[in-house]
């Protein structure tokens, strides 16, 4: 299945403002069962379903911001935490 397709169609057909909506809202809806599984209320499969929506919200999301952009501040991101890592007071 080609992604860049299906993120592609996704904006053709509800437009970029709804994917943000749906971001938002998936990611509320992986906020609330990260709580709700750490009280035993939800299955770990539930769970495992809020992060693949919120997974592939990030996919859509970075495709439309630009991927190699979003590339470059991971990596920036991981440079800084690596050295919060190597960092004897490490706070
Ligand atoms: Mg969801």
């Amino acid at each position: 299945m080609n992604r860049e397709h299906i993120y592609r169609a996704t904006i053709e057909k509800w437009g970029e403002k709804a994917q943000y909506e749906q971001m938002v809202e998936e990611c509320a809806e992986l906020i609330a069962a990260l709580k709700h599984y750490e009280r035993g209320r939800i299955k770990r499969a539930d769970l495992i379903g809020e992060l693949a929506d919120v997974t592939l919200m990030v996919g859509q999301l970075t495709w439309m911001l630009g991927e190699d952009e979003v590339a470059k501040a991971i990596d920036s991101k991981l440079v800084k935490l690596d050295k919060l890592l190597l960092d004897p007071e490490g706070r």
